[in-house]
């Protein structure tokens, strides 16, 4: 087959850049091999986002652990005390506002947190 700029028989594959000559006009990639490798890559970029987002929370986590046993359960912390801690208050499970106050509360997990500008941090273990 002779391959010409206007040919629409020109395809490259997707992974090693190689021209495509046989098979489906379709056909995306040279062979298994190269189908492979492309798919592999793309799920490890995929599973690097899963592994960093699950990091934070678990590490989002552990700080409100920590702070809920040192305030026992019952007292506002200073706020700043997430800060230093390096929580990420982007990561997070879910989040409720209580519905007559319309306060919200961040969950990780089985804790839950509340922050208040005045009083401070109150953590909640569900
Ligand atoms: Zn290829």
């Amino acid at each position: 087959m002779a391959i010409s700029a206007n040919s629409k028989e020109i395809r490259k594959c997707l992974w090693c850049d190689e021209y495509i000559l046989e098979g489906r006009s379709d056909k995306i990639f040279c062979n298994l091999k190269c189908k492979s490798a492309f798919n592999n890559k793309k799920n490890k970029e995929k599973n690097l986002v899963f592994i960093q987002t699950d990091k934070y929370l678990h590490r989002n986590w552990e700080i409100l652990d920590k702070l809920y046993r040192l305030s026992e359960g019952e007292k506002y912390i200073d706020r700043l005390l997430l800060t230093t801690k390096a929580l990420r208050p982007i990561y997070f499970t879910g989040m409720e506002r209580e519905p007559t106050t319309g306060v919200i509360k961040y969950i990780v997990y089985n804790y839950s947190y509340e922050v208040d500008t005045k009083l401070g941090v109150k953590i909640y273990k569900v």
